[in-house]
Parts: C-alpha cells; structure tokens; sequence
C-alpha cells in the first residue's frame, strides 16, 4: 500500500506521490516500470528504476490518467493524500 511516511524524496510537492521502495512495510515501488511507461509526463524512474512523480496531475484527463497508473501498481504503492 501507499505509506504518506515514506514518500520518494524525489516526488514533486503535491498531493501524488510513489512510495520509497524502501518503505517499513516492504510494500514500496518495486520498479516495475507499469507508471512511468503508462504516463511518463507524470512519473519517472530514478537510477534504481523506482518511480516517483515529477509532475502533478491537474485537469480531469490528468488525474484520469494518473488513477489509471494507481489502479495498475502492483503493489498499490502510488499514493494521493487528497483522497
Ligand atoms: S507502478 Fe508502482 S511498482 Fe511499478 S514503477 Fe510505478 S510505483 Fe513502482
């Protein structure tokens, strides 16, 4: 799941974020590259291929597509504290 506690310190200030792989939990991105090959305005991949979120989504169609790469992490790690 998403943990708020352990976002990717590379996420741009807003409310979506990808979850350190790092996270307590074992439950953080596991570089599986599904977000950033989904929607690549919005994430990207650090040197370890761990996503985070370089832009925040804004318009519907933005955070349409964004829910979209939510929905399909495999393991739930994209988050968004405005929900
Ligand atoms: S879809 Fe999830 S596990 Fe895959 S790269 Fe993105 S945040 Fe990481």
């Amino acid at each position: 799941m998403s943990n708020k506690n352990k976002k990717h310190q590379q996420n741009i200030a807003g409310s979506w974020y990808c979850t350190d792989p790092d996270d307590d939990k074992g439950e953080g991105c596991i570089a599986c590259n599904v977000c950033y090959s989904g929607a690549p305005e919005f994430f990207a991949e650090d040197e370890n291929g761990n996503a985070f979120v370089k832009k925040q989504p804004t318009t519907p169609q933005e955070i349409a597509l964004c829910e979209e790469q939510m929905d399909a992490c495999p393991v739930a790690s994209i988050g968004n504290d405005g929900q």
